[in-house]
């Protein structure tokens, strides 16, 4: 197996000549960064050369703030087989990420401080691991779960992810609680009437397969609702894995209305139509489903407008007995943080829709502002952070490859752009 590395640093690091992309302070230059003791000494051309200090030619990459993935699933507690806190994290150091946040549908539920700290306490070298705690105990939509513990105990949002919140009135009552600890409340927006037993994206192609449907207003009518519940409350509401059209107007409307909503979408989004789902390929069930070539087009314009604020990968890892089903018993989700960087910059960047400072304030800047979290702008003095990845290297997705535990991707073969060389936590610097 591959390994990852971890260089402590002491005494100067140089990394130079890199292009230094930092929207926070507007920064987009080709320039050296100097690490002192795993701080940030200078930004800026370095002076004399410092004959002890360990150089890093960075020429032709470009270097960031560490980029962050605020939706993961890492099966830990309970499902370790499929993923654990340790090899996910090596997933993400591996694909640019120096922080990630957590989803809560482990077995137990992420519902109590306890739970959160225990999250916490598996915290690894590779990768800065923020809980998300359950809106409801259990996932069950009957009582609200213990919040303000959480919060107290490094909770950083709360979501039932997986599932919708589908009582109004807990919903009503999750967003009220949030706003006195300043964190969002993360929607999993399903009508599961509506999206009953449905399999992948209503349409022709659904009928002709002879799968279930799932319409696009499954998603959207429950956005609508969140969004005035937010607006009721003054709640914050954030968007889960935006897929379709009408919600991408959701948000926008909501957001010209001054309701305080904020929106993700993951790659396979902007990348996939539901055409991937011919030949039943089960990598290709995820919820909510891959949508149509109008959605698509809508996400991406949702991006370049701002509407959508974040980009995450939902990654969901599945053991290989559990797809290897027909495919509307598979279970839904694909793993993300390797490919997604590299889908990023090849469908984004290299097609114009965003610039590369637009995708790091999506990737990084936005995420870590959303939920509160530090170190989302280079500063002097502060422990680097930071992702080093090479826009021009040309690269074949192989799963075999991943550090993940699972191999679940529809991306398999595919040829990318922008690969990550490596990421710096916490002053360390992490490579294969
Ligand atoms: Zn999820």
């Amino acid at each position: 197996m591959k390994e990852l590395k971890i260089q402590k640093t002491e005494g100067r690091i140089i990394i130079k000549n890199g292009r230094v992309i930092d929207p926070a302070n507007k920064r987009d230059e080709v320039t050296d960064i100097v690490l002192n003791d795993g701080k940030i000494e200078s930004i800026g051309k370095a002076g004399d050369p410092d004959p002890k200090a360990q150089v890093i030619d960075a020429t032709g990459l470009i270097i960031t703030p560490g980029l962050f993935d605020m939706h993961v699933h890492f099966r830990e507690p309970g499902r370790e087989d499929e993923e654990t806190i340790e090899t996910g994290s090596r997933a993400a150091a591996a694909g640019g990420f120096t922080g990630v946040a957590c989803m809560p549908n482990t077995t137990p539920v992420v519902e109590n401080q306890g739970i959160v700290q225990l999250v916490k306490s598996r915290q690894t070298a590779y990768c800065g691991i923020y809980p998300v705690g359950a809106v409801t105990k259990g996932l069950e939509c009957q009582e609200l779960a213990e919040m303000g513990d959480m919060f107290h105990a490094g909770a950083v949002a709360v979501s039932d992810d997986g599932k919708p919140v589908t009582n109004s009135n807990l919903m009503r009552r999750a967003l009220d609680y949030c706003r006195m600890f300043d964190i969002p409340v993360i929607s999993h927006c399903e009508d599961t009437f509506l999206s009953a037993d449905g399999a992948m994206n209503e349409g022709a192609l659904a009928t002709r397969l002879g799968l279930r449907g799932i319409p696009n207003a499954a998603e959207s009518s429950m956005a609508y609702r969140d969004a005035q519940l937010a607006a009721l409350t003054g709640g914050r509401l954030h968007i889960a894995h935006v897929s379709c059209a009408e919600t991408v107007d959701v948000v926008r409307q909501a957001k010209r209305r001054g309701i305080k909503i904020t929106a993700e979408t993951c790659p396979h989004y902007f990348t996939l139509t539901e055409e991937a789902v011919k030949g039943y390929n089960e990598m290709t069930r995820v919820n909510p489903p891959l949508r149509g070539k109008a959605d698509v087009q809508a996400i991406l314009e949702g991006l370049k407008d701002g509407t959508i604020d974040c980009i995450v990968t939902d990654h969901a890892p599945h053991s290989h007995e559990e797809k290897e089903v027909e495919f509307d018993q598979a279970p839904t989700g694909m793993i993300g943080l390797e490919t997604s960087l590299g889908l990023c910059w090849t469908n984004l960047v290299e097609t114009g829709v965003l610039t590369p400072s637009q995708l790091v304030e999506k990737m990084s800047l936005n995420p870590r502002g959303i939920l509160k979290i530090g170190n989302n702008k280079l500063e002097i003095g502060k422990p680097a952070d930071l992702t080093i990845f090479d826009p021009k290297a040309k690269w074949t997705v192989e799963p075999e490859e991943f550090f993940s535990k699972s191999r679940n991707t529809p991306f398999k073969g595919f040829n990318l752009t922008g690969k990550t060389v490596m990421t710096v936590l916490e002053g360390n610097i992490i490579r294969s």
